[in-house]
């Protein structure tokens, strides 16, 4: 390879040749991919886990740790063809069971250089631009959450789960007794989870109608336990898309003395929009908030983040390693990165967060976020159009819940699994309170996180999922032969 010699899998991806070297690697690692797009021809590889594992197999890539490597080209080739091949791609349109985002190009762009370089953000003589820039972006969040807090800080994460998790975990730490979380029957099962870690009561669980948090019922929750409560609300719930009474729940926590956390991992980025921000209103009254840029911010994972309306109460993460934030070094006027996270090496994912608002401003950010709610509304119309499904509900954000009429739990599931192992769409399902009686039922929803997309894009897919629920009704009710 004449002045960039060796081997190519032994190249490096930094220094003045790292650049020349990416440059000829990407393309044969794309080209792999594109090959595996054109022979996946849909939004998930068709045949279900059998015929995944079975083109692994076939593939002659399936020897645990080989013993000795196909050199870098070949590898890439054959690995980048094997994933994109077997992907389930949220920038298909039908692939839309999940809070799972088709990332934006150049988010993936300033990520390659972010891998490349390899800042880690656990101490500034790692990550020095790394974590000037983070920062920045970070203060950037904390006012988009508290616009009117003197002294609002942000951090990153992994995601909703680690930032429920710092959520509670301020708490425990701001608290002078031991705490009690409380949250909604509609949260998310990180928050009992993170109770479950941070060695917490289970989470009292306040009652919910239509799949938001009952204020009254929240007030007598905190009846018994006052100051000692750390309520969850959350602004986007994972089923459905609906946004507690944050402004109701807000003013009950203040009169108890509770604390508020806000679980808005998937409607925080509302904030980016003037016409949507005020579904919102009253998230600045919370003590923290969560939200998650690999949802709406089109991030690919991870790109969490955490606020807190006071700065002074991220000091709980506060830790000392002599090797990354000696007090010296720290007086010397290196700032001391460890107590920004419960991670230690931890990559820069604020950069392609910063590249991303860099280009689009939070302005096109926003105008993306209307756009996922625009069509989630168009669809939702078309379902309640369509004779033979029925709607949950029309969506607050971007997550339409549907089925077909009289349809059962079983059939609606089979649905799902029949659609994803034909390839055909990706769907979800949720178990929601239903009818007059409020039983659970299970329900298909589409959660709308492709930026492009229109109605128009999904009238197919509808005909599909009626199609399909009639096939498989024919499997498990043959008609009476007698019947004609
Ligand atoms: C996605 C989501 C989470 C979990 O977030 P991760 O980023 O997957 O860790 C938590 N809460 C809500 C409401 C979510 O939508």
């Amino acid at each position: 390879m004449g002045e960039s010699g060796g081997d190519p899998a032994t190249w490096l991806s930094g220094g003045p040749n790292g650049p020349n070297r990416l440059a000829e690697l990407i393309p044969i690692a794309l080209h792999g991919m594109a090959t595996g797009i054109t022979e996946r021809n849909g939004p998930i590889p068709s045949g279900g886990p059998a015929s995944v594992a079975a083109t692994l197999a076939t593939s002659g890539a399936t020897h645990h740790l080989p013993k000795s490597g196909l050199g870098a080209h070949q590898a890439l080739t054959k690995y980048a063809t094997l994933l994109a091949a077997g992907t389930a791609d949220p920038a298909d349109p039908t692939c839309a069971a999940h809070l799972h985002c088709p990332p934006l190009a150049v988010s993936v762009a300033a990520d390659v250089v972010a891998s490349a370089l390899n800042p880690s953000m656990d101490s500034w003589d790692q990550a020095p631009m790394a974590s000037e820039l983070e920062a920045e972006f970070l203060t950037g969040i904390a006012h988009l959450c508290y616009p009117h807090a003197p002294t609002p800080d942000a951090v990153v994460t992994s995601g909703g789960t680690e930032s429920n998790l710092l959520g509670l975990l301020l708490a425990r730490e701001t608290a002078a007794t031991t705490i009690h979380p409380v949250c909604g029957a509609n949260s998310h099962h990180s928050v009992s989870r993170a109770a479950w870690l941070l060695g917490l009561p289970a989470p009292v669980v306040v009652p919910c109608q239509d799949d938001r948090m009952i204020p009254s019922a929240l007030a007598e929750a905190l009846a018994p336990l006052g100051a000692s409560a750390v309520v969850v609300a959350t602004a986007g719930t994972t089923n459905t898309g609906r946004i507690d009474p944050l402004e109701d729940i807000a003013r009950i926590c203040r009169l108890s003395g509770a604390r508020l956390h806000v679980d808005a991992a998937y409607g925080g980025m509302l904030l980016c929009s003037d016409t949507l921000a005020p579904r919102l209103a009253g998230l600045d009254l919370a003590d923290s908030v969560a939200l998650d840029m690999h949802k709406f911010g089109w991030q690919p994972v991870a790109a969490g983040l955490f606020a807190a309306r006071n700065a002074t109460d991220l000091s709980a993460l506060t830790v000392r390693a002599e090797y990354l934030n000696a007090d010296d070094d720290t007086e010397a006027g290196l700032p001391d990165l460890l107590g920004r996270s419960i991670r230690t090496s931890r990559r820069p994912d604020a950069f392609r967060m910063a590249v991303t608002v860099g280009a689009l401003g939070t302005e096109g950010l926003g105008a993306l976020v209307e756009r996922c709610c625009t069509t989630a509304t168009e669809v939702n119309e078309l379902v309640e159009r369509h004779p033979a499904l029925e709607s949950w509900g029309a969506p607050e954000l971007s997550t339409v819940v549907f089925r077909p009429r009289g349809a059962d739990d079983d059939l609606v599931a089979r649905i799902r699994r029949t659609l994803l192992e034909s390839g055909t769409a990706v769907i979800g399902r949720g178990s929601l309170p239903s009818g007059p009686d409020g039983a659970p039922r299970l329900w298909l929803k589409l959660t709308l996180l492709h930026p492009h997309t229109t109605a128009a894009d999904y009238v197919e897919l509808l005909d599909q999922v009626v199609a399909t629920a009639e096939a498989e009704r024919g499997v498990t009710a043959p008609q009476s032969p007698v019947a004609s």
